[in-house]
């Protein structure tokens, strides 16, 4: 048990819906960063199996990896249902992401989300120790904090929202919406990506919880709960991000995808197969951009790489349907025995092969309508080759376009702002790609994820 300041310093307890066991590997940033803050001062890890059992009985299985535990549950058919493709992903993910039309609410998944979060707060509660720092993940486990205060826990527990977090306005909109955010002050701490997000958290408070601003910060809830809520910008493991993509000519994978450009610039966006990454506007992008710029045809070729997700959502099947439409009819409209100007992949891939196809890209197209923070745009520029670097072309409405300053932003509903912007960036001079690289680079190699999960448990532990 590491001791620091005389007072031993306690165990780092993570909890998120999906763990990565040791003999998986950590895809996302979030996953490693959690990895090696576990690895770092030992601990638990604590989550959802990613299985569901026919008969759920509570049961955790452990295993242990040098230090670190990995404590997962298998969830039922109905609870998988109810909380999982239910309430955190037709309810609250279509809420944070700005799009009130496609929230699906039902009592009975509610409940579900109540009931998965209990039975993750029952388990929880033998693996707390006295003096350990519980760090609790995103909006599947909002009032998880709550229901461990309910059980005596005193510990330290922070929260971290992946997501954007919308205005008070919004977030009205769900139906007992009080119920369910005013747990978040049973955090000591609650991290947030943008000082939007954390805005929009503070006047929830103050207007619909009747919370006060402390003069040190602190948001005081009506019953006397203090909690901080700041700002906290996730990062990428940039070295390695960095070093992967200088390897890319080692990939057989990636010497074929050049030879098949034969000299063409590549577009490329990388995103899960979701409504907030805002993929039909960008192909709609791409195609004003051969309508109006004929002297391009055969001169480009964008490549989009979107794995599916959330199949069991009725959305996530129609946006999958209305993509391959899309790209036929782009490809119908402009292909040529010898060029094809949209290549679209529904596969997913290593990090290792990703940031090669970064790094063959001229241009990096990350056009999310809402985005807590979007790392593949991060992964992108980490990519680029420092002698001759791509240009990201940024959405606004990503919270990497607070730290992006130098990528070229863009409203991704503006069809024709898109365009010019990808006009723009495929037209850019070498000296400008570089200062505006350069300039990129500087923060994500300043601000990298062990520089973001440190931050947060110093506060945490403060
Ligand atoms: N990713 C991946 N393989 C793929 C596509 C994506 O490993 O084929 C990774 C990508 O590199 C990034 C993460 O998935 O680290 C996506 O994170 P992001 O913040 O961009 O979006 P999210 O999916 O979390 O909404």
């Amino acid at each position: 048990m590491a001791v620091r300041n005389g007072r031993s310093q306690g165990r780092l307890i993570v909890v998120s819906n999906r763990v990565a066991l040791p003999d998986q590997t950590a895809t996302g940033g979030l996953a490693s960063a959690m990895r090696a803050a576990l690895q770092e001062r030992g601990g638990v890890w604590f989550g959802w199996s990613g299985k569901v059992a026919r008969q759920a009985g509570g049961e955790v299985h452990r295993q242990t990896d040098g230090q670190v535990e990995y404590a997962t549950m298998d969830l039922s058919r109905t609870d998988h249902d109810d909380f999982y493709d239910g309430f955190a992903n037709r309810t609250l993910w279509p809420l944070l992401h700005y799009r009130p039309d496609l929230v699906d609410y039902d009592r009975k998944h509610l409940a579900g989300y109540l009931r998965v979060n209990n039975l993750f707060a029952e388990q929880l509660i033998s693996l707390i120790g006295p003096n350990d720092l519980v760090w609790i993940n995103d909006y599947h486990l909002i009032p998880l904090a709550a229901m461990l205060r309910e059980r005596g826990v005193r510990n330290r527990i922070g929260f971290f929202l992946h997501t954007p977090l919308p205005a008070a306005s919004l977030l009205i909109a769900l139906p007992r919406h009080l119920e369910l955010l005013e747990t978040l002050a049973s955090y000591d701490l609650v991290g947030l990506h943008t000082p939007r997000d954390q805005r929009a958290l503070q006047e929830y408070f103050l207007y619909e919880v009747g919370a006060t601003m402390r003069r040190d910060g602190r948001i005081r809830t009506p019953e006397g709960r203090n909690f901080r809520a700041e700002v906290f910008p996730i990062g990428i493991d940039t070295a390695a991000v960095a070093e992967w993509a200088s390897h890319a000519d080692e990939h057989e994978e990636i010497h074929d995808l050049r030879q098949s450009l034969e000299g063409r610039a590549l577009i490329i966006g990388v995103d899960r197969l979701d409504y907030s990454k805002g993929l039909p506007e960008r192909f709609h992008a791409y195609a004003r951009l051969l309508e109006r710029s004929p002297q391009l045809h055969r001169k480009v070729s964008f490549l989009q790489i979107a794995p599916t997700s959330r199949g069991g959502v009725p959305e996530y099947r129609q946006i999958r349907r209305e993509l391959e439409r899309m790209a036929g009819h782009i490809n119908g409209e402009y292909a040529a025995p010898d060029w094809v100007p949209i290549r679209y992949v529904n596969n997913s891939y290593p990090h290792s092969l990703l940031s090669g196809y970064y790094r063959s890209a001229r241009v990096g197209l990350v056009t999310p309508l809402r985005d807590g923070m979007n790392l593949v745009a991060k992964e992108y520029v980490a990519s680029q080759d420092p002698e001759d670097p791509g240009v990201l072309v940024l959405s606004r409405f990503a919270g990497a376009a607070q730290e992006l300053r130098d990528a070229l932003l863009v409203n991704p509903a503006d069809t024709e702002e898109v365009a010019e912007a990808l006009g723009i960036a495929l037209e850019m001079s070498l000296h400008e790609r570089r200062v505006r690289w350069r300039r990129m680079m500087d923060v994500l190699e300043k601000q990298d994820v062990t520089a973001w999960r440190n931050a947060f448990l110093r506060r945490l532990a403060e």
